[in-house]
């Protein structure tokens, strides 16, 4: 009987533990953890942000842009559709093409995965850690934490990345890759909250607001997001933050000065908020902060003024033309240069990872290991927020399933 091994039980192990079962075959699933998807449990907020409508290359980042092509080409968004279908998990779409199971709880995949797993007599060895594995012409032996060995004719390689520890994330998938002779970029953080030393603006902690961010090196914009924005004691969070924190990083870590550009009135031109403002500075006889109260949330007149530079204490007659050009301007495009990137402790996935160009996309084969396989987020491929990544994960954990 052919023994295949799937090292990791999250998204792309537990779909291939499902494809690569069946007579003649005997599939040990090793997961290092005391229970099956941990990570699946925290995703979209405990809601599983499980794939999108819109799954296109142009969401998908890495070396090899045109990986992600042949993958969704062999096993694609409608693929996981019926397979989830056929599991007893239909689908619900929300705002952006974003998909989640119907119940809207991650904890249904977990269950689903967990039955799916004893029907189809997969033998799944939790609290097991594969430290090492050792390839010869014959096959794998891995080896575990606690010292025992196991031999196998194929390994899949699922172990995820090093993107949020708290879930039990680690670099050992990388280091496995490594040792048997794989190239690894580097892993650097991304979708994650962004630092942004102005102390003044950690004042607004808490305030939740919506806004368009754009990121822009030397004057030209690299992305940008529109939806809301948390203001936080260290800099900004929420979904517009968590989308450009890519171009943030990606720009930070190549040694150049990014600037995030944010406009608190994305609904209004320049000249409509001109007039609005006009019209809020008719009463010559108010402050200046206060005057501003009916369009923003509290402490935001006064820490908006302070960056401005303009004394929200002051009488709106004695405001200046620029003082007021100052204000709007602030508001329409408040401009603040991110510091350091927070780490991956924070973040919701990890660019970098295994060089695609060494698998082969028809059966996520390595073309360097016959009979390796590795999938899921360990590649060196990241997608944007909402649903992306866990689709690669569904999509290259069956392809591999599929070649057993
Ligand atoms: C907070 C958070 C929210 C997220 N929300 C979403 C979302 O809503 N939508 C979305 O598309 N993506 C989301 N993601 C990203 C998504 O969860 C991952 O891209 C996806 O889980 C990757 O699947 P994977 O199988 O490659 O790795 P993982 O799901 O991380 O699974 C890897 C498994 O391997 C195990 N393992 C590792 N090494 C070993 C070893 N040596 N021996 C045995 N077992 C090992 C790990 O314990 C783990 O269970 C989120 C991520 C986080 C952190």
């Amino acid at each position: 009987m052919k023994r295949i091994a799937i090292i990791g039980a999250g998204a792309s192990g537990l779909t291939a533990a499902c494809y690569a079962s069946g007579d003649g075959r005997h599939v040990l699933l090793f997961e290092k953890q005391k229970k099956i998807g941990r990570k699946l449990l925290v995703t979209g907020n405990g809601r599983c942000n499980i794939s999108n409508r819109n799954i296109i290359a142009g969401h998908y980042h890495g070396h090899n842009s045109r990986f992600v092509d042949a993958v969704f080409s062999r096993f694609s968004l409608q693929d996981t559709i019926t397979f989830f279908e056929e599991l007893g998990v239909p689908f619900i779409e929300e705002d952006e093409g974003r998909l989640y199971p119907a119940s809207l709880q991650a904890s249904t995949i977990t269950k689903v995965f967990q039955y799916e797993l004893k029907k189809r007599n997969v033998d799944l060895q939790l609290h097991r850690r594969i430290e090492r594995i050792e390839y010869e012409e014959t096959g794998f032996t891995l080896y575990t934490a606690g010292a025992e060995e196991h031999r196998v004719d194929s390994v899949i390689l699922a172990a995820g990345s090093c993107a949020f520890p708290p879930a039990g994330a680690s670099n050992i998938g990388y280091d496995l890759a490594r040792s048997l002779g794989h190239r690894v970029y580097e892993p650097w953080p991304v979708i994650l909250p962004v630092t942004i030393p102005l102390k003044s603006l950690h004042q607004l902690q808490g305030i939740k607001w919506d806004a368009a961010i754009r990121v822009e090196v030397n004057g030209k914009e690299q992305e940008r997001s529109v939806g809301e924005l948390l203001f936080t004691a260290y800099g900004i969070s929420g979904p517009v933050s968590l989308n450009v924190s890519r171009s943030v990083n990606a720009a930070v870590i190549a040694g150049k000065s990014p600037v995030v550009i944010i406009d608190l009135y994305p609904s209004m031109s320049g000249d409509d908020l001109a007039r609005r403002l006009d019209r809020l500075w008719s009463d010559g006889g108010k402050k200046t902060g206060f005057s501003l109260l009916g369009i923003m949330k509290e402490r935001m007149p006064e820490v908006l003024c302070g960056i401005a530079g303009v004394d929200p204490e002051k009488r709106v007659a004695s405001l200046t033309p620029a003082d007021k050009e100052k204000i709007a301007g602030t508001m329409k495009n408040l401009i603040l240069e991110p510091g350091k990137p927070r780490g991956f402790q924070e973040a919701v996935a990890a660019a970098g990872g295994v060089d695609v160009d060494e698998i082969d996309p028809a059966t996520m084969e390595s073309k360097l290991v016959r009979n390796l396989y590795i999938t899921g987020e360990l590649l060196d491929v990241d997608g944007d927020s909402g649903g992306y990544n866990l689709q690669f994960a569904w999509s290259t954990g069956a392809i591999a399933g599929m070649a057993q």
